[in-house]
């Protein structure tokens, strides 16, 4: 292709329910288009100010150390590895799907060996088999696990989890990419140590951003250690120096407007409070979950272990996986999400993360499945799947009034 062909790029309108990125707010998209400023101007070191403020709230934390990494989920993922784990360490990595197994090779090229609590996938972390797991490994310095399962849209028992972990000496690195803002992730309260998230799921802000809090244990640890951290620009001791202290030394040039739009992100989800944006995720999920279950679509994740910003439905015998995303692309413009690994054919990914969980959204889908499933040979009654959702919203409905009149 002749460069001189090349026009302005415009991206088509698409509702994201897939797996990430989510929609994102006209808001949050104006946030990123006002003017660049120096990383190093008062006004913009007053916005990082609030920024931390605005990542603290939505981890209900008081950790000094709340930043936004620079740079997607994993690298968030890595910032936690290289930091806490020394070459020779052993690493306890919790494994029930796609991104425990990152973990594992984030460990190996620490330098560090892993030591595999092998789940299922589809399933919640084995609090047992990782108690059972630490007290045959004494050596184990840190424990880290996926709180919500991406691939498979299970969760775990982080609080629970973290527990564990400390009675045996270890740190814990979370990864909240997906679970936080969509289900509670309360890591003061859970005492959890190195959490890390992504703008682009459940916070529906750019992707390339990693907000991550840490406690003292963090902190100390880092600090404390003899060797030279292997990242250079991961080094948290120098972060330290960045985002940490008041009077600010250059480190790297911020994603300054990826920020403005974080800011502006966060502020949004503060405004609507973290409880409500945890009870729209429910409601639509629950909605989305009668439709699908009334064409008799079937879930991989018993209900109590259910991510409600992600759905994992069976891909029924007969029918083409890969078909059903293309029509449902075509006809509505709307993505949803592949398996991975072992689950690539056999299921479907339904996202519902952040500003993506809407009613609008999970009428139009249910709506268009009705339409396309028949033709790639599984019949749907039509109108079946768009009642069921209607009649779970009225319950809802009718619920809160009852409550509100009590
Ligand atoms: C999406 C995701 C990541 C990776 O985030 P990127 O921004 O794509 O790098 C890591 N962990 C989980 C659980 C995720 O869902």
């Amino acid at each position: 292709m002749a460069a001189d062909n090349i026009d302005t790029f415009i991206p088509p309108q698409r509702i994201l329910m897939g797996p990430g990125p989510s929609n994102i707010h006209p808001r949050v998209l104006k946030a990123m288009s006002e003017p660049v400023i120096g990383y190093m101007d008062p006004i913009f070191v007053q916005m990082m100010a609030e920024l931390k403020e605005l990542i603290r709230y939505v981890y209900q934390t008081d950790n000094m150390l709340s930043y936004p990494v620079s740079g997607p989920g994993s690298v968030g993922m890595e910032n936690c590895f290289v930091n806490l784990v020394q070459p020779g360490d052993k690493v306890v990595v919790c494994r029930n799907g796609v991104f425990g197994g990152r973990m594992i090779e984030n460990v190996l090229r620490c330098g560090a060996t892993p030591v595999i609590l092998e789940g299922v996938w589809g399933e919640p972390i084995d609090l047992n088999a990782l108690e059972d797991l630490l007290k045959k490994t004494p050596e184990a310095r840190v424990v880290a696990f996926v709180h919500g399962e991406t691939s498979t849209g299970v969760v775990s028992d982080a609080k629970t989890i973290a527990e564990i972990a400390h009675r045996y000496d270890c740190l814990t690195i979370v990864d909240a990419v997906t679970s936080l803002a969509g289900v509670p992730v309360l890591a003061k309260e859970w005492d959890l140590d190195a959490v890390y998230s992504a703008g682009q799921k459940c916070l529906s802000c750019t992707p390339g951003l990693a907000p991550s809090t840490f406690n003292q244990r963090v902190i100390d640890f880092v600090t404390g250690r003899k060797d030279k951290i292997q990242s250079w620009f991961m080094d948290m001791t120098m972060i330290l120096e960045y985002w940490g202290k008041t009077v600010r030394t250059y480190h790297h040039t911020a994603p300054i407007n990826a920020l403005y739009a974080l800011h502006e992100a966060l502020l949004m989800l503060k405004e609507e409070g973290l409880e409500n944006v945890w009870a729209r995720h429910r409601s639509n999920y629950e909605a989305l979950r009668d439709g699908l279950e009334a064409m008799g679509l079937e879930f991989l994740v018993k209900e109590e272990y259910r991510l409600p910003q992600i759905s994992t439905v069976k891909v029924p015998e007969g029918v083409s996986e890969p078909q059903l995303r293309a029509e449902l692309l075509k006809m509505s413009s709307l993505e949803i999400g592949a398996g991975l690994g072992p689950l690539a054919g056999k299921v479907w990914r339904f996202g519902l993360m952040g500003q993506t969980s809407r009613p609008d959204y999970v009428l139009t889908c249910l709506a268009s499945m009705e339409k396309i499933l028949p033709t790639l040979g599984y019949p749907v009654k039509p109108g079946v799947a768009v009642a069921a959702a209607h009649k779970r919203y009225a319950a809802q409905h009718a619920a809160a009034a009852e409550k509100a009149l009590a």
